[in-house]
């Protein structure tokens, strides 16, 4: 039984649109420069393995995870592209990233020396990227200290120094004098390492928003997350690519009914029904990601049209009245069980996005994406 006939809620990913934020964000890079598609957190919640593969053969050379499960997930799905952990993993992970040749970030000498003396032990290599603090100040050695933490560590022969990089805490804010003093620090050091006779290797730096907006900042390679999904990572940006979204999420009306004026709708009860609108119930709730913040604040589109979402979101369920007075332009709709919504997405000439919920609720389309769970399947497109 396919996994959208057990359950009347999924989201489904278009992975053409995975190929054309891949093809806009290698435009922005121009050749000679890899690509990192960053497929942590599940590929931001929309299916790592699929998105992964989807990515290497649209232009994309690279992958970054967060954790060494993850890319033990990916190296388990037969995937060989290199694949870099972007923080310092826990030093009792270092034999699986020997065995599953997965690189990490490195920022410490006990890490370094560990790695190293592990990887000679099994007589092999030990890759890493180097993690340069340049301001944002989450992870990463100090800027002005990476001179002397590569003498500290370069006695040890395993160490293959692959990459070196840092992250941008402002590349999407319109202020851009911090971005312009991580910008410097970030050159000097490279320029320190040089000097130092150390060859940084592949230097990267971009995320989406640099990518986008700063060609400047490009170097060896770019990190591409949050576009790689079709999400513009500031307003500014959407004038200067077309992205297409890859998610979208659905379900399937579960119950109708006529509500007499003034009767309560949920939890709280603190919709109340006007008396003219048919109240339809679907079968996805707070714990699938539509969250509960959003009640009676969002819509959901039927037959092409919005109609709003009312009464609390339940864990499982919530609801939504359709108006049966015809007004305006609207048509008469006549929803029945079994009638496919769209929460989020496109339908029609009528959208509902990722964006109008993260404004809602104050914070960034990667939280929503992330938040919807995987008790709603995976559908491919
Ligand atoms: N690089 C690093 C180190 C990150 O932590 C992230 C995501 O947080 C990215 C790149 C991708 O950033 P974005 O999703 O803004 O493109």
């Amino acid at each position: 039984i396919p996994a959208r006939d057990r359950r009347w809620a999924w989201v489904e990913v278009d992975l053409a649109a995975i190929r054309h934020n891949v093809g806009v964000a290698r435009q922005c890079i121009g050749r000679g420069r890899r690509l990192m598609a960053v497929v942590k957190a599940d590929a931001y919640g929309h299916g790592a393995v699929k998105v992964a593969k989807t990515a290497l053969n649209s232009g994309a050379e690279y992958l970054g995870v967060a954790t060494v499960d993850e890319a033990i997930e990916l190296r388990e799905a037969l995937i060989n592209a290199p694949v870099l952990v972007l923080a310092e993993p826990p030093l009792a992970s270092i034999p699986l990233l020997l065995a599953y040749k997965i690189m990490p970030t490195v920022y410490t000498p006990e890490f370094a020396i560990q790695y190293g003396e592990a990887a000679d032990a099994f007589g092999v290599r030990a890759p890493y990227h180097l993690k340069i603090n340049t301001g944002m100040n989450r992870i990463g050695i100090r800027h002005d200290e990476v001179v002397e933490f590569m003498t500290q560590v370069s006695f040890h022969r395993a160490l293959d120094l692959v990459g070196t990089f840092t992250h941008f805490a402002t590349a999407d804010c319109p202020e851009t004098l911090d971005f312009q003093i991580q910008t410097k620090r970030f050159i000097e050091a490279i320029n320190a390492m040089r000097a130092a006779g150390i060859n940084p290797g592949i230097v990267h730096a971009a995320n989406s928003a640099a990518i986008i907006r700063y060609p400047d900042v490009h170097f060896d390679m770019a990190r591409l997350g949050i576009s790689l999904y079709g999400f513009y990572p500031c307003q500014e940006t959407r004038r200067m690519v077309d992205l297409h979204p890859a998610m979208s999420v659905h379900a399937r009306i579960t119950e109708v009914k006529l509500v007499p004026m003034s009767e309560g709708v949920s939890y709280g009860m603190q919709y109340r029904s006007p008396g003219s609108v048919k109240i339809c119930t679907l079968p996805l709730g707070y714990a699938d990601g539509y969250r509960r913040e959003l009640s009676g604040r969002i819509d959901v589109i039927l037959d092409g049209q919005r109609c709003r979402q009312v009464g609390n979101i339940c864990m499982d369920q919530c609801m939504f009245e359709v108006d049966m007075r015809v007004y305006g332009n609207r048509r008469r709709l006549d929803p029945q069980i079994g009638d496919e919504v769209v929460v989020v997405g496109r339908q029609g000439d009528s959208i509902v996005t990722v964006d109008d919920m993260a404004n809602m609720l104050g914070t960034v389309p990667h939280e929503i994406v992330i938040g919807f769970s995987h008790r709603m399947p995976r559908i491919y497109v």
